[in-house]
């Protein structure tokens, strides 16, 4: 059983996530939809792998991936950055504070599950 760990503040895009996950086998999803709390749900888990929103209440994204990172335990988990961002620069930003992979909404579905399979894998 893997465990994917998700934190996400728009219901619309979290019941899409449920509902890929939902038919995707031996995978356990915790959610959390506030920046703070999902990073305390993270630091408190054994994730093999995380996806944030960059956009959250309280504490971003990118914030929660950069706390992570500078814990040992978190150094290698892959992290996957959720955004509707689409400005010059961002994606630098983002795998700079230390994801692994960016992903844009809207979410397509077939793309999210490859990269999801791939990242799952290889961990
Ligand atoms: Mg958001």
């Amino acid at each position: 059983m893997k465990k994917v760990y998700l934190v996400e503040d728009n219901e619309k895009n979290m019941k899409l996530f449920r509902a890929i996950f939902q038919i995707m086998p031996d995978i356990k999803l915790f959610e959390e939809t506030q920046g703070d709390l999902g990073l305390e749900l993270i630091k408190t888990g054994d994730p093999d792998l995380i996806i944030l929103d960059i956009q959250l209440p309280v504490i971003n994204g990118i914030e929660i991936c950069t706390e992570l990172r500078a814990i040992d335990k978190f150094n290698n988990i892959p992290i996957i950055a959720v955004t509707s961002f689409a400005m010059k620069g961002d994606k630098e930003r983002i795998l700079k504070a230390g994801f692994n992979e960016y992903i844009s909404k809207p979410i397509r579905v077939k793309e999210f599950r490859t990269l999801i399979d791939k990242l799952i894998n290889s961990a």
